[in-house]
This record gives C-alpha cells, structure tokens and sequence, in this order.
C-alpha cells in the first residue's frame, strides 16, 4: 500500500470535481483527482454532451428524410432530395470523437494546472482518509493509474463530488432490452420501437431523437403532461410538436412491468386498463438520485436532505472541512450549477470570502421546441406573495423566426410590478437555449424591465423576443 498527503483530495472527476481540481490548481492547492470511472463525468460521458450530440445528428437526418418524403413535394422551401440512410454506428462514432476531445480537454487542464489524478474508485475511511484501489484502464492526462494496487491518501480537506445514478424501477430492471440515458445515448442499433418511461427532459430529448432517426416511439408518464416539471404554456407546444413527429403519448400512465416473453410493456393506462405496447427497447428515464452508498459515506455520518448530502451555502457539509457539490447535494441537479459550487469551493479553501448565491441558475430542457426556464415563473412569484407584471412575446411575431421557419413559441418576462426589476425568464422555441445567456445576465446584473427594453438588440435576431417581451410589459411592445 502507497501513502500519500494532500490539501485538497476531490472524489469525482464530473464537471463539479474536475472544474474545483482545476482552479485548486489555479490557486496553488495541492489536489488529487480521484475518478473510477471517466474525467468529465456523467455530463461528457453519458449526459449533457453525448446527448446534445445525438439530438443534432437525429435532426439534419429528419430534415433530410422530410425533405425526400413528402415534406419535399410540400415544402414551401423548394427543397427536394434522394432518400437519406442512417449508419447509427458511425453517428456513434462521432458522438465518441466529441466525448475524446472533450475528456481529453479535461486531464489536460489538470495536468497543466499541477493536480493529480488518481485512476480508481475511493473509498472514504475517515474525513480525512481515503483510500483508492483497483483502476480500470490508462487515466488520461496526469493521470496515475492505481492500477490494482491500493492507495491511500490524507487531506485537509475533502470534497465530496460522486453525481447522481439513474433511478431505477424495480419492476423494470436496468438489463437486456431494458436501458437507461447511458445505453440509449450508445445504440448498436436503432429499434424499431422504443418505449420511453418518463417525460422528463432526459426521456423527451432522447425520445425525440430516436423519433427523428426513424424509430417508433412511445412515451409512457404518470402525471397528466409532458415535462411535468415546467408550466403547461411551456410544456404545450413540446407536446404538440411530439404529436406531430408521431410519438404515442400515454399520460396518467403507469408501467407495471414487462410481459413473460420480454416482447411488451405492461402498463395501467388512463382509463385504469391494464394494456400492453410492443418494444424493441425500453429506455427508463423516470429521475436521477444522489450517488451516495457504496463508498463509505455513511461511515461520515453527515446530515442529510432526504438522499442528498445537505450542505450550507459554502457547500460545506455537517463535518469540518468537508465540502460536497453537484448532483450529490440533489436539485437542481445540473452541470453548471455543479461546476459554479466546485469553483467557488475551491476559492474558499484558497481564503477568499465566497457564498453560493446565485440569483438564479438556468434549466434548458434540448427538446423540440427547446424550453428554457430563469429565476421565477409568474405562478413561483405569485406564491413568494411578489406582486408582479408578466408578458410574452410570441415568435410569430418575431422576423427571424420566420427565416428559420420556427414560428411556435415565445419568451415571457416576469418583473416585479413597483420597481421593474426583472425576476425571471422562461421561453419555449428554436433555439432559445442560447438566449439562456441574456435572461440570467438580466437577472445576475439586477436588469430592470427599462435595461432590456432600451437595449439595442441586433435584427433580425430571435433576441429582437426578449426586447419585446421586456417592452410588452411595459405597455410599449413595438411589433405587436
Ligand atoms: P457527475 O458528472 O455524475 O460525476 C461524478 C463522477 O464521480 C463520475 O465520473 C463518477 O465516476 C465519479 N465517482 C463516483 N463515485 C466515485 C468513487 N467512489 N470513486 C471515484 N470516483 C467516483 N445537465 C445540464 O446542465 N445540461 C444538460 O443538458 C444535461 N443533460 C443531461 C443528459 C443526460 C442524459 C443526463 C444523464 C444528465 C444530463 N445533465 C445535464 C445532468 C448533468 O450531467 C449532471 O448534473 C452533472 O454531470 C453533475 O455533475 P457532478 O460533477 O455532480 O457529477
């Protein structure tokens, strides 16, 4: 056994673990990286990015496949073409050389800041101990492979950054036919029925995609809508648009199971019938949960918030100088948010005064039409007792969503009604997931309706929506 010391010891290389590694670095903290699995974590392996790839490769084939249907003969573009085939294996291929570069980005940065990466899967003895055995494959950058051997390390202070897993049901076990985000987002295959469990953002997104690259798809969801999380104005045209693509929906639905012969899925139906759906694939997308058991934490016996780790706004936790972010500490259970906790850890830890305070952290769901919800929606801030203005200005009105054939949606300001200070965004559309950017600087900034209203946006833009918006609630919007 090999021993080592350190200031900062990170179990997790996502983009919580690798983004405090690096500005440990930065600030001249010794730092191990420890990561059993893949640096880049869920988010470059099997989440944010293989995902986004995926959707992007299901779309220009859709496109190519409406314009060779009768979409060709129809299309008020002009646009005609030969029937496109799909080889799924090189779209994954290419999927896997974005992952590579990324990843590869990832131990690079490490390395060049000075931290270490152990190769292998911790376990925590104390606060302070760790110890890592058994590494699976070469670690990339500065990598140190623990290959077998087994490593222990003392810290000053450590910082807990091990993700989330996927939830699974247990009458519907992860194995065969039945996969989670991981295996969809990797297919050898395209099936010609896939069964989504769950409407969520990961089952819409990734539902859609195999829709677009020609499979069958159901979706099966127990509440009443799509993305059940967002408000119904946001969630309709998601709806609408799956409808359209040909997707079943199955609302107030739920899955029991599959059938004997593993060739069906048995679910109880709105009606409260019991039916059941042919599939080649089962993709269940019903939540994620903190990964918190199977490496020791519970020996911390740290105070907890249901299955996550609860921490304070320094993301410390209940034990002295021992610090937790990203998807272990629960909702909202996103990259960024992840990344900003690990970056502000690390700061703290180097001296500087930091609190995690964000005024609001954006949530984009890649689905068709996007949605994008930032800070508080009109019904959050009527519940906080906020008496607030909202309008929305919808894409139809919009110039550049025309060009772009994307007239469905629109962006809605909420402001407080004394003094105009802007309090949330949300917009439905094409590609409102980068006007995400413009809504949280609003916010963060502490934008009054006046501050957006009397920007001067670039025409034609779809940021022209976001103007408007903010002067349609001020009784002024010029095109509508
Ligand atoms: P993770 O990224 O999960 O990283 C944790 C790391 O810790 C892993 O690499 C794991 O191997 C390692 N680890 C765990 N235990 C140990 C141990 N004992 N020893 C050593 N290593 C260990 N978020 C967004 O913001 N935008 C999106 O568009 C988006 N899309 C997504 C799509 C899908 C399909 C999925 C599944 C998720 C998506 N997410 C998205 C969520 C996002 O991936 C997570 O919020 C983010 O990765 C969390 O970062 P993290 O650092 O907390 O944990």
């Amino acid at each position: 056994m090999t021993m080592e010391t350190t200031t900062l010891l990170i179990i997790g290389g996502g983009p919580g673990g690798y983004v405090a590694a690096i500005r440990a670095g930065q600030l001249g903290i010794k730092t191990v990286l420890v990561e059993g699995g893949q640096l880049g974590g869920t988010c470059l392996n099997v989440g944010c990015i293989p995902s986004k790839a995926l959707i992007h490769a299901a779309e220009e084939f859709h496109k190519a496949t409406h314009y060779a249907g009768e979409g060709g003969a129809e299309s008020a573009l002009g646009i005609r073409t030969a029937a496109p085939s799909i080889d799924i294996t090189r779209t994954v291929a290419w999927k896997e050389g974005i992952v590579k570069r990324l990843t590869g980005g990832v131990g690079a940065l490490l390395k060049k800041n000075g931290v270490q990466v152990v190769r292998g899967w911790a376990r925590i003895l104390d606060g302070k101990t760790v110890e890592v055995t058994g590494a699976e494959g070469g670690g990339t950058g500065a990598a140190n492979d623990a290959g077998g051997q087994t490593t222990r390390i003392r810290c000053e202070h450590l910082l807990l950054a091990t993700g989330s897993e996927a939830v699974e049901l247990p009458f519907l076990p992860f194995g065969g036919n039945v996969v989670s985000a991981t295996e969809a987002l990797s297919p050898e295959t395209l099936p010609g029925h896939l069964v989504v469990v769950g409407a969520g953002y990961i089952g819409l997104e990734l539902g859609t995609a195999y829709r677009k690259l020609g499979a069958r798809v159901t979706v099966v969801e127990a509440a009443g809508r799509v993305l059940p999380a967002y408000d119904d104005e946001l969630a309709r045209p998601v709806a609408a648009r799956l409808r359209a693509l040909g997707v079943d929906l199955h609302l107030e639905s739920s899955v029991l199971g599959l059938s004997e012969d593993g060739k069906s899925v048995r679910m109880k139906n709105g009606g409260g019938e019991e039916v059941a759906i042919d599939a080649d694939r089962v993709l269940v997308a019903v939540g994620r949960r903190p990964r918190t058991s199977g490496f020791g934490l519970e020996s911390l016996m740290l105070d907890m918030n249901g299955r996550a780790v609860r921490i304070d706004n320094q993301c410390r936790t209940s034990m002295r100088n021992v610090w937790a972010i990203g998807d272990l500490t629960g909702e909202p259970m996103l990259a960024h948010r992840a990344m900003a906790q690990g970056e502000m850890v690390a700061e703290i830890i180097a001296g500087k005064r930091r609190h995690f305070m964000p005024a609001a952290i954006p949530a984009v769901c890649f689905t068709d039409p996007e949605v994008v919800v930032v800070g508080l929606t009109p019904q959050d801030a009527a519940k906080q007792g906020l008496d607030c203005i909202s309008a929305s200005f919808p894409y139809a009105a919009n110039g550049r969503a025309m060009t772009i054939e994307g007239t469905e949606g629109f962006v809605r300001v909420v402001a407080r009604k004394d003094n105009h200070l802007i309090v949330g965004w949300q917009a439905v559309g094409s590609a409102v997931a980068e006007l995400s950017t413009a809504f949280v600087q609003s916010i963060e900034l502490g934008a009054q309706l006046e501050d957006i209203g009397g920007t001067i946006h670039a025409h034609p833009t779809l940021g022209e929506a976001v103007q408007e918006a903010a002067l349609r609630a001020l009784g002024h919007a010029l095109h509508i």
